[in-house]
């Protein structure tokens, strides 16, 4: 079972599981994914899509022998604008993934983030760093939750022996983001290629490391497929400023937009980049797609699916 696996990254989890000849059956509300993303599957024998919210219940037939639970709000705009839901999914969401694994005997994979590190203090991140989180502050829904999750999982594999894993994903970028999800590379990628300015928010010295969607899959895949319970860190150590990030895409395009500041959204993490060394050596994993090569592809994809023309709903500092 995957949760959340119409959206961005659980559809390219699907596609991963489905193309090695497992059985997937997805699990998801639609409410920042789309069936589209998973549209190819629909005929494969191996693949259902069961339209439900995984924070209210959680029932599959059949046996389960892995749950990946991906289903979560994940860009800034997107669990700003659903607080409690986020807060839900992440809390009894998790919970009733859990419960599943537990009944069925299944591995359990916990997609976390990043964010459980806030704005960090340690540079870069390693998983034995416990972060540093506002806790009432308004991206609290987002990273709290996700730290709730991982204590969960952790309590579960404790006193009911579950099979558990966590990952702990940095930011993941390609195609099937959604054009106007508000995220960086999304914005910058939609602005330039629509000739509009491209939006910074703050300064543009933050910086983010961006890793390119099927990488971060081949971590999740590698973890499931293990018996760590994590956390392990996934993401490219590639860390660039945003500012870097808005030239990079001009010049990738070949863009006449302007770039325009707008205010730093509230607990706007000062700088991120992972520590990889515990899923070099323990699940043999490596980014191998660079930042440009990533990029360009991304652009491709958003190009062909016509999005260039689509405008953006998700310019936070513009709101
Ligand atoms: P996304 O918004 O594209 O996908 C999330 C999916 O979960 C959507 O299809 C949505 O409809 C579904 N969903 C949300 N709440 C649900 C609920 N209550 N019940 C069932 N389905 C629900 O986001 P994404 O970028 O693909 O992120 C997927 C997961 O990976 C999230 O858990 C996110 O926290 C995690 N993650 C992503 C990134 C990244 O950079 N993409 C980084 C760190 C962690
Ligand atoms: N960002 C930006 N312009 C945008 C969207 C985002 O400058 O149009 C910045 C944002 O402030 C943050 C970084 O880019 O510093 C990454 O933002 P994103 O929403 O992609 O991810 P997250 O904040 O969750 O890392």
């Amino acid at each position: 079972m995957v949760t959340g696996g119409a959206g961005f990254l659980g559809s390219h989890v699907c596609d991963a599981l489905v193309g090695r000849g497992d059985a997937v059956v997805c699990v998801d509300n639609l409410s920042t994914g789309d069936a589209a993303n998973v549209a190819h599957l629909g005929d494969h024998r191996a693949f259902t899509l069961v339209q439900g919210d995984v924070s209210r219940h959680v029932d599959v037939s059949g046996t389960v022998d892995a749950v990946i639970h991906l289903a979560s709000p994940a860009s800034p705009p997107d669990y700003l604008a659903r607080p409690l839901e986020t807060l839900a999914v992440g809390s009894e969401g998790t919970r009733r993934c859990l419960e599943l694994a537990a009944t069925s005997g299944a591995r359990f994979v916990l997609a976390s983030t990043s964010e459980v590190y806030g704005d960090p203090l340690q540079h870069p991140q390693r998983e034995d760093y416990w972060g540093n989180v506002n806790p009432v502050g308004p991206r609290s829904v987002y990273d709290e939750a996700k730290r709730f999750a991982e204590a969960l999982s952790s309590a579960w594999r404790r006193t009911h022996g579950v099979d558990t894993g966590i990952v702990r994903i940095f930011n993941t970028y390609g195609p099937r983001l959604r054009p106007g999800d508000g995220r960086v590379v999304s914005n910058f990628l939609m602005q330039a290629m629509s000739g509009r300015p491209l939006t910074v928010y703050g300064d543009g010295s933050q910086t983010r490391s961006l890793c390119y969607v099927s990488d971060t899959v081949a971590g999740i895949v590698a973890l499931l497929d293990s018996e760590l319970p994590g956390p392990v860190n996934i993401g490219n150590p590639q860390e660039t400023t945003v500012l870097e990030l808005a030239r990079t895409v001009l010049a990738l395009t070949g863009s006449c937009s302007t770039i325009v500041h707008l205010p730093l959204p509230a607990d706007d993490p000062v700088r991120r980049r992972p520590d990889i060394a515990l899923a070099r050596h323990q699940l043999g994993w490596a980014p191998t797609v660079g930042l440009e090569d990533g990029l360009r592809r991304t652009a491709e994809h958003l190009a062909g699916s016509g999005a260039g023309s689509v405008p953006i709903g998700g310019d936070r500092g513009a709101r």
